[in-house]
């Protein structure tokens, strides 16, 4: 399986294993990628998937970086979570996968930079 089709699946996964969660090596590429293909389908119809898509993929590549700060963070939490006002399934659908993340693989988030 290809890494971004793990996050794509990720909700899906999580209502038979709620503890299931992406793997620590290549977690950011495999978000980044999977949100690179996610943005191909913005239509720019509603806030939370139009302006916080992009800003959460510019945050997760900072964490990635080890760039981010603490606000950054709390930033990202909140636009996953607006997501869940999303006009359409392709936001809500975002939203829901990034929720798993933000709970069950909250600790490579706060660590920032990729593990190796
Ligand atoms: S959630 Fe749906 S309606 Fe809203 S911007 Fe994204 S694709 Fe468009």
């Amino acid at each position: 399986m290809e890494n971004k089709q793990e996050v794509e699946t990720l909700y899906e996964r999580w209502v038979e294993d709620d503890s299931v969660k992406l793997e620590p090596k290549g977690f950011y590429k495999s978000i980044d990628g999977y949100l690179e293909d996610q943005e191909k389908e913005i239509c720019g119809k509603c806030v939370p998937c139009r302006d916080g898509v992009p800003r959460i993929k510019e945050i997760m590549q900072h964490l990635s970086k080890g760039e981010a700060d603490e606000a950054e963070l709390k930033e990202l939490e909140a636009l996953v979570l607006n997501l869940r006002a999303a006009r359409c399934a392709i936001g809500v659908g975002i939203g829901r996968n990034l929720e798993v993340v933000l709970a069950n693989n909250y600790n490579l988030l706060v660590h920032g930079k990729e593990a190796k």
